[in-house]
């Protein structure tokens, strides 16, 4: 018999071989900030000031031990994760960099990146659900998440429970106390709280403390027994997508797991597809074990181009956000108009208070109400010349859609009218465009109507 060679002690020089510096003389330095360099060391790039794309499948490994090491950390045999480049399929410079750089925005640990937003958050509760389990999820959702556990997970034996969006602290108990019993039954746990806050289209606010409150007194905490892995836990997953990540910090508040679509605010042009979440490590290493086997990570040259997003992500959100405010205060007085759904003009004491509590600004992304029904609407979108009608939010330029006609098709009738996604509902992403002209678009639009 021959003996086993020791994987080498010392890990593969990497991009990043000294600590990150992230204050300076005690003060703790700002996102916008280490958005320019966090995570990258020109000098192991022969100078270059930007990462370049690593286009690689592989990564050559300097000896056969160096080799064995990385594979401890890849298959879980070693605490820590990979400490080298293995294999893009797990990791690469490009997503690291992005990963380390995402998680800053919420105070996360960790962070992994995908390759689209509705990857994320599939491969996330795959991770984490088991047959017979219980999902408790907030309403409305995405309709693509909403559809993946009602129908997707539903083949493998898991349930859900889900509750409208600003479901007091009674009402959460009550919602947990009834899929805890739905769980036993089904001799499973309840496995994931999901939640979407604000809710997509309708920017229904979820009050996160109290859902942290509930879960922790109705099933214990986010370690609901005594176990390891994944069997016992339940943590409290938030997509952040409509606020994230400059005004709403989910792990403030009480969440475990912040989810974003990259493809929106982030990304911010428009001109990718992507999904992240960030977290604790011990949250993120399931997730990851599982991206490992499946794939799903986002490919180098889209992580390049998030990270030249990120530089400017604070900037475009915070003069997105101020023209929102604006238009919305043109529309809110228009006669063709019969409502709005904008976090600065909130009418509902309940939304305002979780507002005051978790949120930092209104966002950009809001419905607008028009007087009539899917006729009227259609028309508002077909006369917009500025504005362009198309699906998706957060991009430089303003866009505008029909949930109920498009996103939200797949909704059924009943449970579009239980949520308020109506006929006469029609979404707006602002832009950073100028915001007089937007609302001179919006004005010769709703003429037509
Ligand atoms: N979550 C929200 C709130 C979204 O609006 C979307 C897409 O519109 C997604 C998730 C899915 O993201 P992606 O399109 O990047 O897969």
């Amino acid at each position: 018999m021959t003996d086993a060679v020791d994987s080498v002690d010392q890990p593969t020089p990497r991009r990043k071989p000294k600590p990150e510096k992230t204050t300076i003389g005690g003060r703790e330095l700002k996102p916008a900030t280490l958005m320019m360099g966090l995570g990258y060391d020109p000098a192991l790039s022969e100078g270059s000031l930007k990462p370049p794309i690593f286009l690689t499948s592989t990564f050559a490994f300097e000896s056969a031990a160096a080799g064995k090491r990385h594979f401890e950390g890849i298959t879980g045999k070693r605490e820590g994760g990979a400490e080298g480049l293995v294999y893009s399929r797990f990791n690469g410079p490009n997503q690291e960099i992005l990963e380390d750089r995402l998680g800053i925005w919420d105070g996360a640990e960790d962070a992994l990146t995908f390759s689209s937003g509705m990857t994320a958050i599939c491969i996330l509760m795959m991770a984490y659900v088991s047959q017979g389990d219980v999902i408790v999820h907030s309403g409305p959702l995405y309709a693509a998440s909403e559809g993946f556990v009602a129908k997707v997970l539903s083949k493998f034996g898991v349930t859900y429970v889900d509750f409208p969006a600003g479901a007091t602290r009674e009402e959460l108990d009550a919602v947990l106390e009834k899929a805890r019993d739905m769980a036993a039954k089904q001799g499973g746990k309840v496995a994931m709280i999901y939640l979407e806050s604000p809710a997509n289209p309708t920017n229904a606010l979820v009050d996160i403390e109290a859902v942290k409150a509930a879960r922790d007194s109705v099933l214990g905490g986010a370690q609901i027994a005594e176990g390891s892995g994944t069997e016992n836990v339940c943590p409290i997953a938030i997509d952040n997508t409509f606020l994230g990540p400059l005004w709403q910090r989910p792990l403030k508040h009480g969440a475990d797991i912040v989810v974003y679509s990259l493809t929106k605010y982030v990304g911010g042009h428009s001109d990718l597809v992507a999904g992240g979440i960030s977290g604790a490590k011990k949250w993120m290493d399931p997730v990851r074990a599982l991206r490992n086997t499946m794939g799903g990570i986002v490919d180098p040259n889209t992580a390049w181009m998030l990270l030249r997003s990120l530089e400017t992500v604070e900037l475009r959100m915070q003069r997105a956000g101020e023209n929102a405010a604006k238009v919305c205060a043109f529309l809110r007085d228009h006669p063709k108009v019969d409502g709005l759904g904008y976090l600065g003009m909130i009418n509902d004491p309940r939304q305002q208070d979780i507002y005051d509590r978790h949120c930092t600004g209104a966002g950009s992304t809001f419905s607008v109400f028009i007087k009539g029904g899917e006729a009227e609407s259609f028309r508002f979108l077909d006369n917009l010349t500025i504005a362009k009608l198309a699906v998706s939010l957060g991009g430089t330029e303003t866009l505008a859609s029909h949930p109920a006609a498009m996103t939200h098709l797949s909704v059924p009738d009943e449970r579009k009218a239980a949520l308020g996604i109506t006929d006469n509902l029609v979404r707006i992403s602002i832009g950073i465009e100028d915001p007089d002209d937007l609302i001179a678009d919006f004005d010769q639009a709703l003429a037509k109507v």
